[in-house]
C-alpha cells in the first residue's frame, strides 16, 4: 500500500493473472476503496468477490486505454497510436540514491508485450484463455516504437499463440534491433529448421511449447491440432537452430492412463538433453473451458461445484475411466525429481521472464 500511496494516484489499475493473486489483489482493492481511489480490475483471474469490491472491471487492455485517456479507441483495428510507456521499469535512468525504486522482478528489463489478443486457433478443449474472443493481431510497428522508446532489449511475449508468418515478420523487425525474445507456440510441422533458423536470427531465445502429452490419442481428445511425430522433429530442429526448448505439460487429462502418463513422460526423457524446463500442471475443469460444455467424450459422469470463500467455485468431477485427479498428482510428485532435473531452475515456472535473463 505505502508503494502505491506514494504515488498519488488518481486510480490504480490491477491485473489478476492467475487465481492465487485473488488473495492480496482483494486486500489491496478494499484498502484502495476505503481510501476513496479508483480502482480498475482487469485479467483472466477475476471473479466475482474481486469484482464486487473494485470500481470498475474491464475486460481488455483497449477498454482501460479509453478509460484512462477518455478517447474512442477503434477496436475494430486496434491502431492505438500510443508508444507504450515502460520507463518505471527504466533502471538504468535512475540516479544511485533511488536505485531502490527498480521494483521490477527481474534483474533486467523485460518487456512483457503482445501482439494479438486472443488466439487463432482456438480449439483446444481444455483452454480457458480466448474465451471465445475474436482473434485480432495489435500493429507491429507500435511494438517496434514501444520497445524502441523504452531502450529494453529484452521481450516476452505474452500471446496465447503466434503464427509463422507473424513470427517471422516479428523476428525481421527484431533482428536488426538485437532485441532477444521469447514466445508461446504450439509444436506445428510448419515451423520448419528453416524457419527455426530465421527465428533465431531475428532474437528469439527461447520458446515455451504447449506440447501437454506425449500420446497422440491424448492429443486428439484435447484438439490439440499437433503430434508427437512432428513435436518431436519441430524440438529437434528448434534445439539445433540455437533456440532453448520448455515444455508445457498437463497431465491427468480426463481418461489418460497410467501408461499413457508414462508415455508423456518417456517423451520428455527422450528430449532431456535439447530440453531446458518442463513446466508441468495437472489438468483441473476450469469455468469456460469448452469441455465443460460437452462431458461426455471425455469420460466425466459427475462434475460438482464446491463454494469457496475467496476463489471461484472449485469444479471437482467423477471420470469413467483413466486417472482421477487424485492419482495424476501422486503420480507426478513420485517424478517430481525427474521433472524438475532440467538445465533451468523450477522457480522458472513461476518467472519465466528470468529464461531471458540466463546465458
Ligand atoms: S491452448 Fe493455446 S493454442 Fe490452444 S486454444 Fe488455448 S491459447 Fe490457443
Amino acid at each position: 500500500m505505502e508503494e502505491i500511496l506514494c504515488r498519488k494516484p488518481d486510480m490504480v489499475a490491477l491485473s489478476a493473472v492467475y487465481s492465487s493473486q485473488a488473495f492480496y489483489g482483494y486486500a489491496l482493492l478494499k484498502e484502495l476503496k476505503k481510501k476513496n481511489i479508483k480502482t480498475i480490475l482487469g485479467g483472466p483471474a477475476v471473479n466475482k468477490k474481486l469484482r464486487e469490491v473494485a470500481s470498475l472491471t474491464l475486460n481488455n487492455e483497449v477498454e482501460l486505454l479509453e478509460e484512462i485517456t477518455g478517447v474512442k479507441i477503434d477496436h475494430a483495428t486496434l491502431w492505438t497510436k500510443e508508444v507504450l510507456d515502460f520507463s518505471i521499469l527504466e533502471k538504468k535512468s535512475l540516479p544511485p540514491e533511488k536505485k531502490q525504486e527498480y521494483l521490477y522482478f527481474t534483474p533486467e528489463m523485460v518487456l512483457p508485450l503482445r501482439t494479438s489478443i486472443s488466439c487463432y486457433y482456438q480449439q483446444c478443449t481444455f483452454c480457458t484463455h480466448h474465451a471465445g474472443k475474436q482473434y485480432r493481431e495489435l500493429s507491429l510497428q507500435e511494438m517496434k516504437e514501444s520497445i524502441l522508446a523504452s531502450g529494453a532489449k529484452k521481450v516476452f511475449f505474452i500471446d496465447d499463440m503466434i503464427h509463422k508468418k507473424r513470427l517471422l515478420e516479428i523476428a525481421k523487425i527484431l533482428g536488426p534491433l538485437q532485441v532477444s525474445w521469447i514466445c508461446q507456440l504450439r509444436p506445428m510441422k510448419d515451423l520448419d529448421a528453416e524457419t527455426l533458423m530465421a527465428l533465431h536470427d531475428g532474437g528469439l531465445k527461447a520458446v515455451i511449447w504447449g506440447l501437454e502429452s506425449g500420446s497422440d490419442r491424448i492429443l486428439q481428445l484435447m484438439k490439440k491440432g499437433t503430434n508427437i511425430a512432428d513435436a518431436q522433429i519441430v524440438l529437434k530442429n528448434s534445439a539445433a537452430a540455437g533456440i532453448k526448448n520448455c515444455l508445457y505439460i498437463l497431465f491427468g487429462f480426463p481418461t489418460e492412463t497410467r501408461e499413457e502418463f508414462k508415455e508423456t513422460l518417456n517423451f520428455i526423457r527422450k528430449q532431456k538433453e535439447i530440453t531446458s524446463l518442463v513446466l508441468s500442471t495437472i489438468f483441473g475443469l476450469q469455468h469456460g473451458a469448452p469441455i465443460l460444455a460437452d462431458l461426455e467424450p471425455y469420460g466425466i459422469t459427475q462434475v460438482d461445484f464446491k463454494e469457496r470463500t475467496m476463489l471461484e467455485p472449485k469444479i471437482s468431477y467423477q471420470v469413467k475411466s483413466g486417472l482421477t485427479q487424485d492419482e495424476a498428482t501422486a503420480l507426478r510428485k513420485r517424478y517430481k525429481k525427474f521433472l524438475n532435473s532440467f538445465p533451468y531452475p523450477s522457480a522458472m515456472n513461476f518467472f519465466r521472464e528470468h529464461i531471458l535473463c540466463v546465458e
